[in-house]
């Protein structure tokens, strides 16, 4: 089969870096990279470092709103499917390219594949929900990471062909993590050493767009005991200093603000941070395989299941939640969610099926 692949996000080069090797040994998979992340530290770097095969085009559609993005990305796309014609559009998780991959190709008859399918938040404000509710009811198979996004596709009543496969990003994780965890160099060089610091990241639009939620997070870091690693996404330093709060964030005693990091010394600081907190769904799940407790940034999240489990505490944006969080202790248990690192194998069989 000649599968055309979406992707356009930090997480979404992870996850085709899992599926695209499994899928190219049986297949022909052509890449198209819609340039949602342009910025070298979100983009280049994880082909360099996940493997991932260069794209095979690159539409350059970076910026603007969601709305504006989207529109963008369907026009470049149309003409696009016509000539390669592929006989199936694989997207991954939630942004603007999944939500344009899926309709481009649904509008042009073309089966559409979905990884990670059925996840929500039930959070119509996030942009991520509104991709992910349309791509799945688009989606001629629909692959699951967890029993419980399966059953969310089944109460909606969506059209496709639904399969638990595990996470596919649990694949790259488990790979990665034993070097991880044994990479002394990365903590040395932020300065930190392992067991003794706290890892965060926050980008979620909830979190940033808004000047007053903004406040309350750089609120919440500077109550946070130091050492604190936080790698800077570029949106949220845009909206840092279009609200004047950069310099009060870099004056935080104990903060050291990095630039984002490649993946490969963000799983080294992951794995040995005392605790993570994050507004990032990625983060979450590989916090909780690593057995790092997780705080997150937000109201809901859509990886209950970590929640569920003791090791993950919904905290929105209240310091003193947090601070309760950090000083809990992470149970004793730990049982595997998302699957056993053979997700991509299972997509690339149920892909085999279509
Ligand atoms: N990540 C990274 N460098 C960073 C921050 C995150 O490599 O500085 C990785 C992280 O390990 C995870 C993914 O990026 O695999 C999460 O991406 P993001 O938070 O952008 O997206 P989300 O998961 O929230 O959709």
């Amino acid at each position: 089969m000649k599968i055309l692949t979406v992707v356009g996000n930090r997480p979404q080069f992870i996850k085709a870096a899992a599926v695209s090797g499994p899928l190219r040994e049986r297949h022909e998979e052509l890449l198209v990279h819609t340039g949602q992340h342009y910025d070298d530290s979100l983009s280049a770097v994880f082909f360099a470092e996940l493997g991932l095969a260069r794209p095979d085009r690159e539409l350059g559609i970076g910026g603007g709103s969601n709305t504006t993005q989207t529109a963008r990305m369907l026009a470049a796309l149309e003409p696009l499917l016509e000539q390669i014609a592929p006989d199936a559009v694989l997207v991954y998780g939630d942004t603007n390219s999944t939500l344009a991959g899926a309709l481009a190709a649904a509008q042009a008859n073309l089966a559409v594949v979905h990884v990670e399918a059925g996840m929500r938040s039930f959070d119509r404000r996030m942009p991520e929900e509104l991709n992910r509710v349309l791509t799945d009811h688009l989606s001629a198979l629909l692959l699951c990471p967890s029993d419980t996004a399966a059953a969310n596709l089944k109460a909606e009543s969506v059209a496709g062909r639904v399969e638990v496969v595990g996470d596919v990003m649990v694949d790259v994780a488990m790979r990665r993590q034993p070097s991880a965890r044994a990479d002394e160099r990365t903590p040395a060089e932020h300065g930190v050493r392992g067991g003794e610091y706290l890892l965060l990241t926050a980008h979620r639009a909830g979190n940033v767009d808004d000047p007053q939620r903004l406040r309350a997070l750089v609120d919440l870091i500077a109550a946070l005991p130091a050492p604190v690693v936080f790698p800077l996404h570029p949106r949220t330093r845009a909206r840092l200093l279009d609200a004047g709060l950069a310099g009060e964030l870099e004056r935080i005693d104990g903060l050291r603000l990095t630039e984002p990091l490649g993946y490969v010394q963000f799983s080294a600081l992951l794995c040995q941070a005392r605790a993570v907190l994050t507004d990032s769904g990625g983060v979450q799940k590989e916090a909780y395989l690593a057995g790092v407790p997780c705080v997150t940034l937000r109201a809901n999240t859509e990886w209950v299941e970590t929640v569920a489990a003791g090791w993950n505490t919904l905290v929105d944006l209240d310091a003193g939640a947090a601070l309760a969080a950090l000083a809990a202790q992470p149970p004793s248990e730990r049982p595997s969610l998302y699957g056993d690192g053979q997700a991509a194998e299972r997509c690339v069989q149920a892909i085999g099926a279509l």
